[in-house]
């Protein structure tokens, strides 16, 4: 069965949290955006009536969603698979982890650092480098031969020189990652803000991605590169591009206006553009459309392409 896919951004419709906010200014915003508890399952009843069968919970840090391991459960005995997009908070704690495993079959940490200075330089919490260790120590603990092991490195300015040392420090660290997702960094939330000082131009990322390609190969791992367009990968990276694996989906959100009124939005997403725009040379790509979609308007106002 092909699977129907349901996303739930728990807090905010920002999805850099790692980069650019505190934890304080994380939970600040979270304590102003979160779906309730009885809102998701609500939601979970409803699809599972509907046939979807996967869902993701992701947006800011999903582990600290009140009673968070009752909700997994409580998707998991509807018979979904389930997806975590985390930066693992929780996970430090052995029992949570422990029991976080028995619900969750995809976990996605994200690991854009390689160093406790680059740690704090992007995540902005001096201990979460040295958390990291136990958050690793403990999901590979109790990873069952099910488990899929992912890490969602978000390319930036700071870190894209270092793409092959964050994935040996993680796996010197502990994390038995099966599934490097490296995503240039997309103008989305915050980083539209910043774009200028976070991104760079796409020429000079690749021989990076072409080193964590020869890595992943020598490792046996799987590799997928978000948000650089084919025409700048090369022919060769057609099965890499995350583009080629994304399915349609709904993504469940809930946020407060700006006159104080609490929204909850379900969007219907049949592509992956995240505001990608085709441009003159896009006419006669074989790639346009399926799977590429584009370049990032903001890109185009800031590099030429
Ligand atoms: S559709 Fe455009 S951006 Fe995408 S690969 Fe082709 S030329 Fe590049």
């Amino acid at each position: 069965m092909q699977n129907k896919t349901l996303d739930f951004h728990m807090t905010t419709t920002c999805n850099h949290a790692c980069i650019f906010c505190s934890e304080d200014d994380r939970m600040k915003l979270y304590a102003k955006h979160p779906l309730t508890e009885l809102q998701i399952k609500t939601i979970l009843v409803d699809r599972a009536k509907k046939w979807f069968n996967y869902v993701n919970f992701t947006g800011w840090e999903p582990t600290l969603f009140p009673n968070f391991l009752k909700l997994l459960k409580f998707a998991k005995t509807l018979g979904y698979t389930i997806y975590v997009g985390t930066n693992g908070t929780m996970l430090a704690k052995p029992e949570f982890a422990k029991e976080f495993l028995e619900y969750v079959d995809v976990l996605s940490l994200s690991i854009h650092w390689f160093n406790q200075d680059s740690c704090v330089a992007q995540v902005w919490d001096e201990g979460h480098y040295a958390r990291f260790r136990d958050i690793a120590r403990n999901v590979t603990q109790y990873k069952k031969s099910h488990h899929y092991f992912q890490s969602n490195i978000v390319i930036n300015e700071l870190n894209y020189r270092h793409l092959v040392d964050i994935a040996q420090n993680m796996m010197d660290m502990g994390y038995a990652v099966n599934h490097f997702l490296v995503s240039y960094i997309a103008p989305e939330g915050l980083a539209r803000k910043h774009y200028k000082e976070l991104s760079m131009d796409y020429n000079d990322v690749i021989p990076y991605i072409h080193a964590l390609r020869d890595f992943s190969r020598k490792n046996n791992k799987e590799l997928r590169i978000f948000g650089i367009p084919l025409c700048i990968l090369g022919a060769d990276y057609e099965e890499l591009s995350n583009d080629t694996y994304w399915k349609e989906r709904n993504t469940i959100e809930r946020f407060t206006t700006r006159d104080g009124k609490v929204t909850l939005v379900d969007i219907y997403s049949p592509d992956n553009s995240r505001e990608r725009v085709f441009v003159d040379k896009c006419t006669d790509c074989k790639w346009r459309e399926s799977p590429c979609t584009g370049v990032f308007e903001q890109y185009l106002k800031h590099y030429s392409f």
